[in-house]
């Protein structure tokens, strides 16, 4: 987890290399209620269960209630968290599955997209045939709810151009179990992402470090994130960016949406706390950007909020930023 003064640290330098908005102070705008009503935006679930850790149960003690609470908010899709299997039954968090989705329906949300990710951080021969076997339970129990996009959130082991590649057929698998049960595979970042990778390689190579003067260019780095564009079938695996991990990763998202305007086709809108809170992500842009991709699919995340408040205020918070931006529809 990025603290804070790293947050600023990566926040001027890519304000000096123009990946930020001049201003994106919003709060002057009024929020009007026809924008209101046509607007399209997710939310990510974790973004209510993450406060549990801090012993805010306001979201599993009533989810029912919660869910009626984020649409009156004015989100109109979910992206699930917390997929696991127990006494037989596939469970978002403890509500089996099938109980969540009535929840949803009920709200008036719609469930799109899940969070998933696999027994195994390495990736191996040996585990193959399991992670297989995993997919496809994963994928079955979410189609059966309608799901149309099953993502992996955790970073498996990279630590060479090579397990990077072994990576990438493991996801291509995936994709074809997600393909056949009716489902898109894809992939969501982190800022870890952009360290790099050589051929041979026995650890990443910290995204921090330079080539400057003096120091010669590894033969053959890549950018492991471009290494698992490269090493996965755009038929079969897409990619969902966390724009704020990406500039975490001190790297500019919408330079990646248009590197890449194929194959990333699902955003993750976050930012250090509530939504533009900070003044250090270019929203306009990335939201302009995704529009010209053809980009429908967006979810809000939230992982820290202000002391004294809780996730359904910052929750409120980010819902209320996106509903005032003029340049969100
Ligand atoms: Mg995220």
């Amino acid at each position: 987890m990025t603290n804070r003064r790293q947050f600023i640290r990566n926040a001027s330098l890519a304000a000096a290399t123009g990946v930020f908005a001049a201003n994106s102070n919003l709060s002057a705008i009024t929020l009007s209620a026809n924008a209101k009503a046509k607007k399209s935006f997710g939310l990510q679930i974790y973004s209510l269960t993450v406060g549990e850790m801090r012993g805010d149960k306001e979201f599993s003690s009533n989810v029912p209630g919660g869910l009626k609470r984020v649409a009156a908010m004015g989100y109109t899709t979910l992206e699930l968290a917390g997929y696991g299997f127990k006494d037989g039954v596939a469970r978002i968090g403890a509500v089996p599955i099938a109980e969540f989705k009535k929840y949803a329906d009920d709200a008036g949300l719609k469930i799109v997209s899940t969070h998933v990710n696999p027994p195994a951080r390495e990736y191996t021969k040996e585990n193959f045939e399991s992670i297989k076997e995993f997919w496809k339970n994963a994928a079955e129990h979410h189609a059966a709810i309608g799901c149309k996009y099953l993502i992996q959130p955790g970073q498996p082991a990279t630590r060479s151009t090579e397990e990077v590649s072994f990576v990438g057929e493991v996801f291509n698998e995936a994709g074809k179990i997600a393909k056949a049960a009716g489902l898109i595979f894809g992939y969501h970042n982190h800022s870890n992402e952009f360290d790099r990778v050589i051929p041979g390689g026995t650890d990443p190579i910290s995204r921090c470090g330079g080539f400057g003067f003096g120091r010669q260019r590894p033969e053959g780095i890549k950018i492991i994130y471009d290494a698992m564009m490269e090493a996965t079938d755009p038929a079969l695996v897409q990619f969902e960016n966390d724009v704020y991990w990406t500039v975490m990763g001190q790297q500019d998202p919408v330079a990646y949406m248009k590197k890449y305007a194929n194959r990333i086709r699902i955003l993750h809108i976050k930012d250090f706390a509530v939504l533009g809170e900070s003044g250090a992500m270019n929203f306009q842009k990335i939201f302009e950007t995704a529009y010209a991709n053809g980009i429908k699919d967006f979810f809000v995340e939230l992982e820290a909020v202000p002391a004294g408040t809780t996730q359904f205020e910052g929750v409120k918070g980010c819902a209320d930023y996106l509903l005032n931006a003029k340049f969100v529809k």
